[in-house]
């Protein structure tokens, strides 16, 4: 009998059993996937030519098992992360696709994240109550706010204090500086529309490890781009790096791995959760766990799931979901939308060293000191930097030549990705399949969600916006995405990251990033 079960050992569940264990709770985390291990279990020790096939995931690999995370920032180097589509199936209506990009695995998607840590403003929690688009929150920015000093100290935050009002500052490490390009394009920006401010990237990475950093074997970040491999030095914050070792060493952890959390147990006579249901994903054997209290920390969809699937004959809609409303207004960012363009007013004799884990951020404007026409916001990832060696890939030349041309530094190149909120609506919403389980007998997930008109307006304004402002820095011209081909190729550093490509907008699950 534990006091507490994590159920999840991700981004929110390794941050739960930390806090849980040390308020001195005994913790037993339970996680679907497989067991990482910190720093052995990467690929950030790999030379480029030590990785498979220039780090391309053969197309018959991406056919088979990754038709949808495959879309995504997967290569040869990061394919251990990502779950095979094929077999962890759930099914979307007809014209209505929904990419769920996922990673079953200890430390769950805190190992693949980007790391872009930004506090929600106090505009952000009254947003609910006052245009009446969802439920009002029953807690103010200012109620959260010591919470987010809190972890943020904790992960490491690298940033700025700006001082603005709808992206309230927290406790930062220093940030990664901008570089001469990004300085220009600031500068042309905040010129040419003064109520835009282009900021560094708030990032949680260890700018600066501090002493309780270095405690939990973390340290300083390398500046080698190399995060979405994972970094045996600590560098960012994951839960394999930082909160599940903090949890262990208060000596009240327990983990398991391999154990799928197939629903909760429910007790009609005092009302309380007293466990949870597994089955071992290799052998499908059945154990229960119990404890005094769970914490679901499944992921979104994954934690609709298990509660949908916990019916009983007191609940037969499944757990905690007397109302319906359960899996109901499933919302993620909306993103991939991007512009870039080459800058050739970009200043000629400024290079810079090493590769930033992050770039600029320009925070939300619209219905903030600009007006618009729909509900809510976005803000731009983005990044200037200058084009290297790689121009002279693809391109006619040979000889003395060629060589002289990949010695010379190449034109700065911008892109800037929107990330917009979707307004939440009651019809996109997750079931569970009355027909079809899958391999250890567990019903399907449904996922029925599509961008409404207030999305739509929002992705046109994200679009222009961005172009615009590309176009004010001095752009010449507007890329197009890489295309198909070149998407699994790691560490084109000339190009936009994946998550910066221009796709056709549609849903996808929380913070996904999908290229195309
Ligand atoms: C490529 C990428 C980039 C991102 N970039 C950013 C970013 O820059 N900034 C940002 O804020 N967010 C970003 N995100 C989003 C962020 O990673 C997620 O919001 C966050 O990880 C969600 O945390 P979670 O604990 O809910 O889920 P997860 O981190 O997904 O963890 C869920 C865990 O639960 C396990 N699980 C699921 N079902 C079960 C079950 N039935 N039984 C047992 N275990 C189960 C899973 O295996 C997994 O380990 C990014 C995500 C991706 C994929």
């Amino acid at each position: 009998m534990f006091d507490a079960i994590v159920v999840g050992s991700g981004m929110s569940g390794g941050i739960s059993a930390k806090e849980l264990c040390e308020q001195g709770l005994k913790v037993l985390v339970i996680e679907r996937g497989r067991k990482l291990v910190h720093g052995e279990s990467y690929t950030d020790n790999l030379q480029p030519w030590e990785v498979p096939n220039a780090g391309m995931v053969p197309e018959e690999d991406l056919a088979r098992h990754y038709k949808i995370q495959g879309e995504s920032f997967i290569t040869a180097a990061t394919q251990q992360y990502w779950v095979k589509d094929d077999e962890n199936p759930y099914i979307t209506p007809e014209g209505k696709p929904f990419d769920w990009i996922r990673g079953y695995h200890l430390g769950g998607r805190s190992i693949m994240w980007g790391r872009q840590s930004y506090r929600l403003s106090p505009q952000d929690f009254e947003a609910n109550a006052k245009d009446g688009h969802g439920s009002d929150w029953p807690i103010r920015y200012d109620d959260l706010a010591p919470w987010y000093s809190h972890i943020e100290k904790f992960i490491g935050v690298a940033g700025d204090r700006d001082g603005l009002p709808q992206l309230p500052d927290g406790e930062y490490l220093p940030a990664f500086a901008l570089n001469d390009g990004e300085l220009m394009f600031k500068a042309a920006i905040e010129k040419a529309f003064p109520g835009r401010k282009v900021i560094a990237g708030r990032t949680a990475n260890l700018s600066k490890a501090q002493p309780h950093h270095e405690e939990l074997g973390r340290m300083s970040c390398q500046a080698r781009s190399l995060c979405d491999r994972g970094c045996g030095y600590g560098a960012y914050h994951s839960s394999l790096s930082s909160s599940l070792p903090a949890a262990d060493r208060t000596g009240n952890l327990t983990i398991v791995t391999d154990a799928i959390v197939h629903s909760l147990v429910h007790d009609p006579k005092t009302g309380k959760v007293t466990g949870v249901r597994t089955i071992d994903q290799n052998t499908k054997a059945h154990r229960t766990y119990e404890s005094k209290i769970v914490f679901l920390n499944a992921s979104t969809i994954g934690t609709a799931q298990i509660l949908l699937n916990s019916k009983s004959e007191a609940m037969p809609r499944g757990l905690a979901n007397s109302s319906d409303m359960v899996g109901r207004n499933l919302m993620d960012h909306l993103f991939a939308l991007s512009v870039a363009g080459l800058l050739p007013n970009g200043p000629k004799d400024s290079f810079y060293h090493g590769r930033r884990p992050t770039g600029i951020y320009i925070p939300r404007f619209r219905n903030v000191t600009e007006p618009a026409d729909f509900l809510r916001g976005f803000g731009y990832q983005g990044g200037v930097s200058r084009m290297g060696w790689r121009t002279a890939i693809g391109q006619p030349g040979i000889g003395a030549e060629l060589k002289a041309r990949t010695r010379k530094l190449g034109p700065w190149f911008t892109y800037i990705s929107g990330f917009g909120e979707m307004l939440p609506n009651p019809n996109n919403r997750v079931t569970l399949s009355t027909t079809q389980v899958d391999k250890w007998g567990i019903p399907v997930v449904q996922v029925d969600c599509a961008h409404g008109p207030n999305e739509q307006a929002m992705t046109k304004q994200i679009l222009e916006d961005g172009k615009a402002m590309i176009q004010a820095a001095g752009a010449s011209s507007s890329r197009p995405p890489p295309s198909p081909a070149r998407r699994a190729l790691a560490s084109t550093r000339w190009a936009p990251p994946a998550w910066a490509r221009t796709r056709r907008p549609r849903c996808s699950t929380s913070s996904t990033r999908r290229t195309t």
